[in-house]
């Protein structure tokens, strides 16, 4: 199948398309119809080496830039992108599956946003001044860590690339990034534009490959630091990798968020939490709140409203044609994992209230599902399932949702509709979760810090606070008299 702007070799390495045709063929598949639309080859020893010497190389020059010209780089970067938004949201949508009225508003555009953030943060990263007594002072020098290592997950791959990469080179850093082996297309772009807007070559670089690659990066002595979006099981592995040389992490891993409707929220203003909180991108998002508390009183109103607006709403269809706003699940074996999950759900007594069916001969296309009488102890409730899927739990009393919301390995976010102010505060101060929402869902804007606490990851994206994560500060002590010692 064609599409238009297919990348012309498997690898972006030293400013340059690349290929290497002895890796492992890695083939990329549209999950709309589960036709093949490209080939690609996993990265041999040689490419790895090559990405990271090239990173290496272009992160000593990169460093002596000054944070105005670096910024420059990133802000013009975010320019192309935009300016080319509509062909990278197609491909996106050919990469993942996600319908295009969402790619449009939400892959490139959130990619170029984290550029121009961070390329307008460059110019302003500094050390401090420290005055001490007797004259001395230390003052501080923010330093760049080295080569970063990126490795991202199939469900956003546009902008994991760019909220990894934006940060990583405003801080005057290399990036090699391993995109996942499902959706390998996107960041080749976002390494393509980089360099077309003033990157020197190897500053970002692109391999590809399956675990066994993102393993070879991570263990690599010339990386400095390692930056995942993934699952908690390859968040533990890749975070062992990385402490036995003491490398950095950031670790943005997976959730069973909670969001807590209470019964005096806005009702429809509450379904719309629910339906951002599962069902957008067909419920592949991290920060999901996929356990929706729903105070006993409104259960049966919330739910047959939620049930009358998917009826009602849901465009399933070809992910090209703007009006479809619900799309596959992004490759086969995720569409099998969340049928598990269906199946287990039912076996396990919960009510299937709403969906749950495959949809159409091809392609990866599964309803959004709504299950009700769902107890914490279930395996719906309790695990990941990353996919449309909800669960509906009854509570009655604040003190119950905060502990059950809590009762989870997982802290990446949380979520309360009410309109009680002191109660949503309340909640978000008790919510174990290091994203939480009042009366929304599911924004992820780059001013904003996005991370988890617990199983959910170490580190924040995005905001002033990524700069630390992609920065270390040096610490110096001058003195201003001559130099004492006790003999
Ligand atoms: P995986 O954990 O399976 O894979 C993540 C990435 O790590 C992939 O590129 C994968 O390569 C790579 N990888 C696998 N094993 C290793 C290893 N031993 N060393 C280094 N790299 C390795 O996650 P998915 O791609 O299935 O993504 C879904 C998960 O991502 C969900 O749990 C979701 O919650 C989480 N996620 C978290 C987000 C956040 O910001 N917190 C955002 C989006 C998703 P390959 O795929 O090629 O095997």
């Amino acid at each position: 199948m064609p599409y238009p702007t297919q990348p012309t070799a498997s690898h972006f390495i030293d400013g340059a398309y690349v290929e290497d045709a002895g890796g492992e063929v890695i083939e990329v598949v549209y999950p709309a119809t589960g036709a093949v639309i490209a080939r690609l080859h996993s990265a041999t020893p040689a490419i790895i080496d090559r990405a990271l010497d090239a990173a290496a190389r272009a992160q000593a020059e990169w460093a002596t830039w000054t944070g105005t010209q670096r910024g420059r780089v990133l802000r013009r970067a975010a320019d192309i992108m935009r300016a080319r938004n509509r062909d990278l949201s197609v491909l996106e949508t050919y990469d993942t599956g996600k319908p295009l009225s969402e790619t449009l508003v939400a892959d490139a555009t959130s990619a170029a946003d984290a550029l121009e953030y961070f390329g307008g943060l460059a110019g302003s990263l500094t050390g401090e001044h420290i005055p001490l007594g007797g004259g001395d002072f230390v003052y501080t020098r923010r330093e760049p860590l080295g080569v970063c290592v990126g490795i991202g997950a199939w469900n956003y791959p546009t902008q994991i690339a760019a909220w990894k990469g934006a940060p990583a080179l405003a801080c005057g850093n290399a990036m090699v990034f391993k995109p996942s082996e499902m959706t390998p297309l996107c960041a080749l772009k976002v390494a393509e534009i980089l360099h077309e807007a003033g990157a020197p070559a190897g500053l970002y670089n692109v391999v590809q490959g399956m675990g066994a690659v993102g393993a070879a990066l991570v263990t690599d002595p010339r990386v400095a630091k390692v930056s995942l979006t993934g699952s908690v099981p390859t968040g533990r592995k890749v975070y062992a990798a990385a402490a036995a040389e003491m490398k950095h992490v950031t670790m943005e891993l997976g959730g069973k968020s909670p969001l807590v409707i209470f019964a005096d929220a806005d009702l429809d203003s509450a379904v719309s939490g629910a339906i951002l909180a599962n069902f957008y991108s067909t419920g592949q998002v991290c920060s999901n709140g996929t356990r929706v508390f729903v105070e006993r009183s409104i259960r049966p109103a919330f739910v047959a409203r939620m049930i009358e607006r998917l009826n009602a709403g849901v465009v399933m269809g070809d992910p090209l044609d703007e009006a479809t706003n619900f799309g596959p699940m992004a490759n086969a074996k995720q569409l099998a994992i969340v049928e598990g999950y269906i199946a287990k759900g039912q076996a396990e007594g919960a009510t299937l209230a709403h969906g749950g069916k495959r949809v159409g001969n091809e392609g990866y296309y599964i309803e959004p599902t709504i299950f009700t009488d769902v107890t914490d102890d279930m395996t719906i409730a309790r695990e990941e399932i990353f996919g449309p899927v909800l669960s509906v739990l009854d509570f009655d009393t604040e003190e119950e949702a905060l502990a059950r919301a809590n009762a989870t390995e997982f802290g990446l976010a949380a979520g309360v509709f009410t309109q009680d102010l002191t109660r949503a505060h309340r909640m978000v101060a008790g919510f174990q979760a290091g994203t939480c929402y009042i009366n929304t869902f599911n924004l992820a804007p780059v001013e904003a810090p996005f991370g988890g606490v617990k199983m959910s990851g170490v580190g924040r994206e995005n905001s002033k606070e990524a700069i630390n994560h992609y920065s270390e500060v040096k610490s110096v002590y001058v003195a201003m008299n001559p130099c004492e010692a006790p003999f």
